[in-house]
C-alpha cells in the first residue's frame, strides 16, 4: 500500500508513468503490455513495450499484472443535483464514479428544477467544475418541464453545453412532439436520447410481465411496453434523418427493430445498462436470483425494482449478444440513487432504480470471466464508443487527450458491501455477492481521484 507521502506526490504530479499494466485502448487498436506516459494532465505517449526505464521526473505507477484503459464515459446518471440532494449531489456521484472508474459523466436532466433553461444547466456545469472529482457533461431536457407538452429551448441549451436531450423517467408519450424535437435535434447536431416507454401499456406493471411476476403476485409490464416505443422512435429519427440514442435497451423485440433501422441506414446508437446484462426478473426472487421451491423471505427485493424492469433470461443473453456484436454500442449505468425511504416498503410502493455506478465494471467483468465477451470488447463499450457517439476528445489514450485512465485489478475478489459506497445511497441488489475484478485507481485529467486503499474489506478477510 502506498504511504501518506507517495499518495500525496501523485495527486499533484504533473508528470506521471503507469508501467507494465497491460493497456487496452480500442480507438487506437492497442492491447499491449507497455507504459503510459503522462504530463501536465494530458496523454503523452504509451510506450513501445514497457522496459522499466522512465525519466526520472516522472513519478511511477506500477501497474504490472492490471489492466491499464482510457477512463469510462458514462452516458447516462441521474446526478439528483439540484433538489434531491439526500440521494446524491455532484460531489458524491462524482466520487462514487471516481470509486466505479468512470472519468465522464453524462447528467440526465431530471432534477428539481429540471435542466431546461441555460441558467439551470449552466449552474450544474459550475459546480461539477468546482466540486466534482470526475467530468460532468450535462444532457437538457426535451420538454419545458419534462412535461411532455412544448420543446424546452434546444437552442439555447445546446449553447450551454448539454450533449444531448432527454426527458429521462418519462418518455415523449406524444408522437409529435418527438418528431419536432428530433427535427429540432438536427439543426443543433445533438442526439435525443428519449426513455422509451409506452407507459399506458405498462400501466400499474411493477416488474417484467411473466412467470416470476405470476408467481409472486406482482403486476407485470409487458416487454412490449418498450419495443413499440422504440419501434416508434426509430421510423421518427428516420423521417426526419435525426440522430437518436436509445437508453437502456432490454427486451429482444428492441433489438429487432433496432438491426432493421441500422440496416435502413437510420442514424441510432443504443446503450443497456449492467443490470440488464447480467440480472434477470428472478431476482425478484431473492437469492441472488436462485429459483427456490417456496417463496422465500428474500423475495421481493426493491432494489430489483428499476425501469425498464429486469427482464427475462432469454432477453438477457439476448443483450449479452447484441453487445458483443455491435448491434448495442455502449454500456451506460443509469445509476439512479435512492434514499433507504424510497426502498424500504413494499415493492409496489417502491420507487424505480437502482445505484449502480460502483459496481458497473466489475458486474460486466463477470461476461469475461465467464467467456461470455472479450475484454477489448467490454473496455470499448465503456470508453471509445461512448467517445464517439459524444464526438468529444475523450474515451482513449491518445497523445493529447485529457490523461483520464483507470488501473483494474482482473484477479482481486471482493464482496458488495453497499454501506463502502461513496454514493449517499445504497440501493443495490448486489449487496452481498462476490465478484472478480476491481477498478484500483482512477485518473483524472492526470490526478489520482481514487485509490483503492487497505480500508476496503477484501474476499476473504471478511468475517
Ligand atoms: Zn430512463
Amino acid at each position: 500500500m502506498a504511504s501518506d507521502e507517495s499518495k500525496e506526490t501523485h495527486l499533484k504530479a504533473r508528470k506521471l508513468a503507469i508501467t507494465g499494466g497491460r493497456v487496452i485502448d480500442p480507438a487506437q487498436g492497442i492491447d499491449r503490455v507497455a507504459d503510459v506516459l503522462i504530463s501536465n494532465g494530458k496523454i503523452g505517449a504509451i510506450t513501445e513495450s514497457s522496459t522499466g526505464d522512465v525519466p526520472r521526473e516522472y513519478v511511477q505507477i506500477d501497474a504490472s499484472g492490471k489492466i491499464v484503459s482510457p477512463g469510462f464515459i458514462d452516458l447516462h446518471t441521474h446526478l439528483r443535483d439540484p433538489g434531491q440532494e439526500w440521494k446524491e449531489t455532484i460531489v458524491s456521484g462524482t466520487r462514487a464514479a471516481a470509486r466505479g472508474g468512470f472519468t465522464t459523466v453524462c447528467a440526465m436532466p431530471n432534477t428539481d428544477p429540471v435542466q431546461d433553461t441555460a441558467a439551470i444547466v449552466e449552474d450544474v456545469v459550475r459546480r461539477a467544475n468546482s466540486d466534482g472529482a470526475v467530468r460532468v457533461l450535462p444532457i437538457g431536457a426535451i420538454s419545458i418541464g419534462q412535461r411532455g407538452k412544448r420543446l424546452a429551448p434546444m437552442g439555447e441549451l445546446a449553447d450551454a453545453g448539454v450533449i444531448g436531450f432527454s426527458d429521462d423517467g418519462n418518455p415523449v408519450a406524444d408522437a409529435n412532439l418527438m418528431r419536432q424535437a428530433l427535427s429540432y435535434s438536427v439543426e443543433v447536431g445533438l442526439p435525443i436520447i428519449n426513455h422509451a416507454e409506452d407507459k399506458k401499456i405498462g400501466a400499474g406493471g411493477v416488474m417484467n410481465a411473466g412467470t416470476v411476476a405470476t408467481r409472486l403476485g406482482l403486476s407485470g409490464v409487458p416487454v412490449e411496453a418498450e419495443t413499440v416505443m422504440v419501434a416508434r422512435d426509430l421510423y421518427l429519427a428516420d423521417l426526419t434523418k435525426a440522430r437518436l440514442h436509445i437508453p437502456h435497451i432490454s427486451t429482444i423485440g428492441s433489438l429487432a427493430v433496432l438491426k432493421s433501422a441500422r440496416e435502413r441506414g437510420v442514424d441510432v446508437t443504443a446503450e443497456v445498462t449492467p443490470h440488464h446484462l447480467t440480472l434477470s426478473d428472478e431476482w425478484v426472487y431473492g437469492l441472488n436470483g436462485s429459483v427456490t421451491e417456496a417463496v422465500g423471505s428474500e423475495a421481493y427485493d426493491t432494489n430489483t425494482k428499476v425501469n425498464p424492469p429486469l427482464r427475462s433470461r432469454a432477453d438477457v443473453e439476448a443483450m449479452i449478444e447484441a453487445l458483443k456484436e455491435g448491434l448495442i454500442d455502449i454500456i451506460a449505468t443509469d445509476h439512479a440513487p435512492h434514499a433507504a425511504t424510497d426502498k424500504i416498503c413494499t415493492y409496489n410502493e417502491a420507487a424505480h432504480g437502482i445505484n449502480v455506478l460502483e459496481t458497473a465494471f466489475s458486474s460486466v467483468f463477470q461476461l469475461v470471466v465467464n467467456g461470455k465477451i472479450s475484454l477489448v470488447r467490454l473496455i470499448e463499450s465503456l470508453t471509445s464508443s461512448p467517445g464517439s457517439i459524444l464526438r468529444h476528445d475523450l474515451g482513449s489514450l491518445k497523445n493529447g487527450f485529457p490523461a483520464d485512465v483507470v488501473i483494474i485489478d482482473p484477479n482481486s475478489r471482493w464482496i458488495v458491501d453497499p454501506e463502502e459506497f461513496e454514493s449517499k445511497s445504497v440501493n443495490s441488489p448486489l449487496s452481498g455477492v462476490e465478484l472478480t475484478g476491481r477498478i484500483v485507481h482512477t485518473i483524472y485529467q492526470g490526478e489520482t481521484v481514487f485509490e483503492l486503499n487497505g480500508d476496503h474489506i477484501e474476499a476473504g478477510t471478511r468475517s
